[in-house]
C-alpha cells in the first residue's frame, strides 16, 4: 500500500495516461481506499458510507480475533473479548485480560471490577458508551492468572491495530500489564500512574486497575486524582 504522500503525487502525475486498463483499475481502487482511510484518520466528517470504513476496519479485526489460534489461550477461552464502546471515542481504557465473567459474556469489564470501572467513568460525567474499553489480551488466562510475556507478545498487535484505527485522543491504561506493555517499561505502576506520556500521537495516562482497588480501597483516592486529570484533558481534546 502506498503512503498518502505518494498518492498525492500520483494524483497530480501524468503517467497514469500510459497505464493499461487493469493496472489503472488497481491503482484507482488503491487511491479510493487510501483516501477513505485518510479522511477517517483525520476525523473529517464525510458520508455515512465512508465513515463506515472506520468501523469496517474494526469489524475485520474483530473477525481475526474471533478466529485467532495464535496462542494456547484459544483452547481454554469460552469467548474472545475484542472490546466494546464507542468506536469514535476520544477516551479509551486498556486493561489486562478478560476474567471469568468477561470470558462467559464476550464483553470487557462486566464483573465486579467492571462495575467499579463504570463508576470511575461516571465520576467524570461520562457513560460507558462514551468511551471504548479493551484489553491487552483478548482471551482469558485460566484461573485469571497473570498474562505470560509470550501471550502478550502474540496478542498485543490486535490492540495496537485497534488504537491505530480508532485514534483515541487519550488512553488510560489500567494496571501494571497494560501500562508496562504500552509504555515498554518495567517501572512499577505506582511510579507511572497519574502522569501523561506521549504515545503514538495520543496522551497516555496510567492508573490502578479496578480489580486492585477492590482489594485496596484506600487507593481509590489516587485514581480519583488521575480521573480529574483525564477530565481536564478530555474537555480540551
Ligand atoms: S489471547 Fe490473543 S493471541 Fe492468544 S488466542 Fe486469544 S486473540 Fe489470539
Amino acid at each position: 500500500m502506498r503512503k498518502w504522500k505518494e498518492v498525492q503525487e500520483m494524483l497530480w502525475g501524468k503517467w497514469v495516461m500510459s497505464m493499461d486498463k487493469q493496472s489503472l483499475q488497481e491503482e484507482l481502487l488503491d487511491v479510493v481506499k487510501l483516501t477513505k482511510q485518510y479522511l477517517c484518520e483525520q476525523g473529517i466528517k464525510v458520508e455515512n458510507s465512508v465513515q463506515a470504513e472506520c468501523a469496517g476496519g474494526l469489524l475485520d479485526l474483530k473477525e481475526k480475533v474471533n478466529n485467532c489460534q495464535k496462542c494456547p489461550l484459544a483452547k481454554t477461552r469460552t469467548n474472545p473479548v475484542f472490546g466494546a464502546g464507542d468506536e469514535h471515542a476520544k477516551l479509551m481504557f486498556v486493561g489486562e485480560a478478560p476474567g471469568k465473567d468477561e470470558d462467559l459474556q464476550g464483553e470487557p469489564f462486566v464483573g465486579k471490577a467492571g462495575k467499579l470501572l463504570t463508576k470511575i467513568i461516571n465520576s467524570i460525567g461520562l457513560k460507558r458508551t462514551d468511551v471504548y474499553i479493551a484489553n491487552i489480551l483478548k482471551c482469558r488466562p485460566p484461573g485469571n492468572r497473570n498474562p505470560e510475556p509470550s501471550e502478550i507478545a502474540m496478542c498485543q498487535g490486535y490492540l495496537l491495530e485497534q488504537i491505530s484505527i480508532m485514534k483515541p485522543k487519550i488512553i488510560c491504561t489500567l494496571g501494571k500489564f497494560a501500562t508496562q506493555t504500552l509504555l515498554n517499561s518495567q517501572q512499577p505502576i505506582s511510579q507511572l500512574r497519574g502522569r501523561f506520556f506521549e504515545y503514538r500521537n495520543t496522551k497516555l495516562i496510567p492508573t490502578f486497575h479496578p480489580a486492585y482497588l477492590l482489594y485496596s480501597p484506600g487507593e481509590k483516592r489516587l485514581v480519583w486524582q488521575d480521573m480529574k486529570k483525564i477530565k481536564t484533558e478530555y474537555e480540551k481534546a
